[in-house]
């Protein structure tokens, strides 16, 4: 393998763990060539070397929600992504937005946004899509297309910052959190939400599920604790912890062993509420869920 060093860590024990065709845009759509996905061997950290997109053109035009969902509409959007918003409070828990200057970064049309705009003293939007910044000003947010265009108004002023599903995202995500850190004022706080490398699943499906779901051109990193822990000292945060969610039940997990593709949350009559709870509390209490949170303050 050519020279490669992590650019996470700067180690350069680096291992390929897939060779093969990854999802490209929604479920069932694939790259045309094969894509090698490396592992950091010191920080865990996952990545492709696919970064030929322009990805701020990319994420700035309607493409990229044209690829992911079919439809880059703002109410085709609510219609998708509305349901999220209970997970997310539940990462967030209501009690920090009151009176508060709130921003989420990568907010799409803004559907969390939403359901704390009643709370918040003032309600920030950034986000690079032209068709959802329109949407975002129709609901009277402050409204930046990068944070670093936020920072000239809102930097060291941000009493909460919340990201969800955007760092995987992001070519560098040491700047993304320093641009987190300069928008927080002193004591200000962010909870920043990605997807974990599944290992549960992993386990159970290898390169199946890697193929159809995990490894993704359009999620650059696949991050774990102590990966998002590093970033967090590097990005000069006092303080930094992880929680583990498990978004998907028991019954999502059963129907990919059947059908070995992705049937969303299937619940079946046998699965009851406390079985599908143990299922995910123990999946979070052994650091194996589906889902990470980073909680940093400055
Ligand atoms: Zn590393």
């Amino acid at each position: 393998m050519k020279y490669m060093k992590c650019q996470i860590c700067s180690n350069e024990d680096i291992s390929t763990i897939y060779d093969g065709q990854i999802r490209d845009g929604g479920i069932g759509r694939y790259t045309d060539i094969n894509v090698n996905m490396y592992q950091c061997q010191e920080c865990g950290v996952i990545w492709h070397n696919l970064r030929e997109r322009d990805l701020d053109e990319y994420y700035s035009s309607e493409d990229y929600r044209q690829e992911l969902e079919g439809t880059s509409s703002e109410n085709d959007f609510y219609r998708i992504h509305d349901g999220e918003t209970l997970d997310k409070l539940y990462y967030t828990g209501t009690t920090v937005f009151r009176d508060k200057i709130v921003a989420d970064l990568g907010c799409a049309a803004g559907a969390f946004l939403d359901s704390i705009s009643g709370m918040a003293k003032t309600v920030i939007g950034i986000e690079p899509s032209n068709v959802y910044q329109t949407a975002l000003k129709k609901k009277g947010y402050c409204t930046f297309a990068y944070a670093s265009d936020a920072i000239q108004e809102y930097g060291g002023k941000v009493d909460v910052l919340t990201s969800f599903d955007v760092i995987e995202h992001v070519s560098d995500p040491l700047t993304f959190l320093k641009e987190v850190h300069a928008l927080l004022r002193e004591k200000g706080k962010a909870i920043i939400g990605t997807p974990t490398d599944a290992p549960v699943m992993r386990a159970m499906l290898g390169q199946i599920y890697e193929k159809e779901l995990l490894f993704s051109t359009q999620h650059l990193w696949v991050f774990n604790q102590k990966s998002l822990m590093l970033l967090a000292k590097k990005a000069g945060f006092r303080k930094a912890s992880v929680r583990y969610f498990q978004r998907y039940g028991l019954g999502n997990a059963l129907s990919w062993l059947k059908y070995r593709q992705p049937k969303g949350n299937v619940s079946y009559s046998f699965i009851t509420d406390t079985m599908d709870i143990v299922w995910k509390k123990e999946l979070e209490a052994q650091g194996l869920s589906d889902y990470i949170v980073l909680n940093v303050e400055r």
